[in-house]
């Protein structure tokens, strides 16, 4: 038996953002119809929470595969040589259970996090909507800004980040990837001023986001915060938008930007109008009015993870990319 391994280099060769959107549309139908397993993850945290190893299985009905991703989440590695997410997801066939392929996990959650995004961006944000703010100028940040450039027509990005070089970086480095400009704004408030599409994508702890500055209209693509501890946004930005999720379940156990606000007596459950799957099914109903605030709130599902990997799998094959070792017994 061989198994295939897939290295960071090689899945930004084979896992294509635009390819990626469709894929992550599938996988979210799939889940929608009941298909899809998607298990809440176990998370094991490290003493004084420097770090956290994530472990996220999942099982896809169609394409046949399933898996687990294991990640490991350092905020300090910010800055440094080290991906603040790095990890494995291990695929596996579905009828023997064999082991088929090792693929590098930090790149798999970049582009497939921000493929996520822009399906809901697709589905929520206003058509016309061109007005883009980036919030954070990490890994998040970069993926982010590459997945609504093909989400919707954007003719303005501005970008904020709590270190004032890293926002002028991002917009030098960013700006020159794509061949547009990219204003560095000076506060949160002046970045999200009348935007069409938020992208909050930062490791904050607390709330950054405040519901007073949003415009009407807008779309968010919250994606920051993965765990009940934290949040990027407060109270009254979640209380006034119509939220959307990929997951019910995992924002019902995961999600701080909700359970916050839960426990403040702001909203209940009912607040979730559903999850991107069922609205691609067609069994709920997206943005209704231009004025209305639509939020999407992103936790990252192992199926996101197993179905990109698949992908990969399929195309390494093709192309003759990765390492094939054996595995024998
Ligand atoms: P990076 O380490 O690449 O970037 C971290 C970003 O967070 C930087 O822009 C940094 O700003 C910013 N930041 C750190 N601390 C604060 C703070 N206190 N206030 C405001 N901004 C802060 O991380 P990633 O881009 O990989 O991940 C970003 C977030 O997205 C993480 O919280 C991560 O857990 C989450 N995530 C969510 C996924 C999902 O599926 N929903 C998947 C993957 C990640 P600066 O550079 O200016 O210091």
């Amino acid at each position: 038996m061989k198994v295939l391994v897939v290295n960071p280099v090689e899945v930004r060769q084979l896992l294509l953002m635009n390819e990626c959107i469709p894929i992550m549309e599938q996988a979210l139908m799939n889940l929608g119809r009941g298909e899809g397993i998607n298990p809440l993850r176990p998370v094991m945290f490290l003493p004084e929470k420097v770090g956290a190893l994530g472990m996220m299985p999942a099982y896809l009905g169609e394409p046949p595969a399933m898996g687990a991703k294991i990640v490991s989440v350092m905020p300090k590695n910010y800055g440094t040589k080290y991906d603040s997410h790095q990890g494995v997801v291990l695929l596996f066939e579905n009828e023997h259970g064999s082991l088929l392929a090792m693929v590098d996990a930090s790149e798999i959650t970049a582009i497939r996090t921000a493929a996520v995004s822009a399906v809901a961006t697709r589905l929520l944000a206003r058509p016309d909507a061109s007005d883009l703010a980036i919030i954070g100028s990490g890994v998040q940040g970069a993926s982010h800004l590459e997945a609504m450039l093909l989400a919707r027509p954007i003719d303005r990005i501005r970008i904020w980040s709590k270190t004032g070089s890293n926002s002028q970086l991002f917009s030098e480095r960013e700006g020159a990837k794509f061949t547009r400009h990219i204003e560095v704004m000076p506060s949160i408030e002046a970045a999200v001023d009348g935007a069409d599409i938020i992208c909050t994508t930062t490791m904050a702890p607390q709330p950054i986001l405040k519901g007073d500055w949003l415009a009407p209209g807008v779309h968010i693509n919250a994606v920051g915060s993965s765990i009940k501890s934290t949040r990027e946004l407060d109270t009254a930005a979640v209380v006034k938008s119509r939220l959307f999720v990929d997951r019910r379940e995992s924002t019902l156990n995961e999600a701080g930007d909700f359970l916050f606000p839960k426990a403040e007596g702001a909203i209940n459950d009912d607040h979730i109008q559903g999850e991107l799957g069922e609205i691609l099914l067609g069994q709920i109903e997206g943005r209704k009015t231009v004025e209305e605030i639509t939020l999407f709130k992103s936790l990252g599902l192992g199926v996101e993870d197993i179905a990109s990997a698949f992908h990969i799998y399929e195309k390494a094959q093709q192309s003759g990319t990765g390492t094939w070792i054996d595995w024998s017994s």
